[in-house]
C-alpha cells in the first residue's frame, strides 16, 4: 500500500490503518447477536448497508490509532456494561438515570475523537459531519490528551425509555436557536454533541459532560423522537425499494 499521510498527528511516508469511526463494541447487538446491523440513511439516495462490523476507514497512522483504544475501551463498557447507578426526577419532570463513578476526562475524549473520525472520514455514512476550523482545536486535543484544548466539544448523553433501536442512524446536523450540534443514534441511546462556543444554557447546562457533577443520561420517548422518525423513513425507504429490512427482495414485487 503507498504510503500516505496521517489526518491526525499530519506524519507524511506513513501506512494509514484501518479506524473504527464508532467502536466495534457499539455494534454487538445484545438481543441478538446473530443479527447483523442496518447502518441507515434518511437520505433517500444513500442505500442501506448490512454490517458486522461498522464503518471504518483509513484515516490516521498506527501510533494515532492506538490513542483511541482505551477511550474506547471505557466508553463502551460504561455505556453497555454498567448499569446506571442512580435515577433523578419524574416522567413529568425530565428523568434521568446517571453513573456517578466515571472518568470524565476519558469520556471527553472519546466523544471528540469520535467527533473527529467522523469528519475525517470520508465514507458516505458521516458525510453530514465536518467540523471546519474546529478540527485544529480537536486534533490538539486528541495529540496531547487535554479535552480542554477544544472546550467548545460538550455532550448530552440520551436514552430510549422503552425501545432498542436496531440500527445506527448516519449523524445529522442540527443548528437550532441555542447552537450548533450533530446528533449520533446508536442502538439504544444517542448523543447531542455540541460544537460551538456558545455553553448549553437552560435546563441543558447541568447535563454537558464537561462541567456535570455526574454523567447523566436523558430519558426520552424513542417514539417520539426524531431519530425514531428518521429510522422510520429509512425503513419505509428500503420497503419501497421492493426490498425487507434484510435486503431481500419482496415476494409482492415479482
Ligand atoms: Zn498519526
Amino acid at each position: 500500500m503507498a504510503k500516505q499521510q496521517c489526518g491526525l498527528c499530519g506524519k507524511k511516508g506513513v501506512k494509514l490503518v484501518e479506524s473504527h469511526v464508532i467502536p466495534r463494541a457499539f455494534y454487538r447487538d445484545i438481543t441478538n447477536p446473530d443479527r447483523p446491523f442496518k447502518l441507515l440513511s434518511d437520505d433517500a439516495n444513500v442505500f442501506p448497508k448490512t454490517s458486522r462490523t461498522g464503518v471504518y476507514d483509513r484515516i490516521v497512522c498506527i501510533d494515532c490509532e492506538r490513542l483511541f483504544g482505551p477511550w474506547d475501551d471505557y466508553v463502551s463498557g460504561l455505556l453497555f456494561r454498567n448499569i446506571p447507578d442512580g435515577k433523578t426526577g419524574t416522567n413529568t419532570d425530565q428523568l434521568t438515570l446517571y453513573y456517578s463513578n466515571f472518568d470524565r476526562h476519558k469520556l471527553r475524549m472519546f466523544f471528540l475523537s469520535l467527533l473527529w473520525r467522523a469528519h475525517a472520514s470520508d465514507q458516505d455514512f458521516f458525510s453530514a459531519v465536518d467540523v471546519g476550523p474546529h478540527s485544529a482545536s480537536i486534533a490538539e486535543a486528541l495529540l496531547t490528551n487535554d479535552p480542554n484544548k477544544a472546550k467548545e466539544v460538550d455532550v448530552l448523553l440520551t436514552i430510549f425509555a422503552t425501545e432498542m433501536t436496531s440500527g445506527f442512524l448516519c449523524p445529522i446536523r442540527e443548528r437550532n436557536d441555542y447552537f450548533n450540534c450533530y446528533r449520533f443514534c446508536f442502538p439504544g441511546f444517542s448523543c447531542l454533541i455540541k460544537v460551538d462556543q456558545r455553553p448549553f444554557t437552560g435546563s441543558w447546562k447541568h447535563f454537558g459532560i464537561n462541567n456535570s457533577d455526574k454523567i447523566y443520561l436523558l430519558v426520552r420517548s424513542f417514539q417520539d423522537s426524531p431519530e425514531f422518525a428518521a429510522l422510520r423513513e429509512a425503513a419505509l425507504t428500503v420497503l419501497r425499494r421492493g426490498k425487507d429490512p434484510w435486503g431481500r427482495e419482496l415476494e409482492w414485487t415479482k
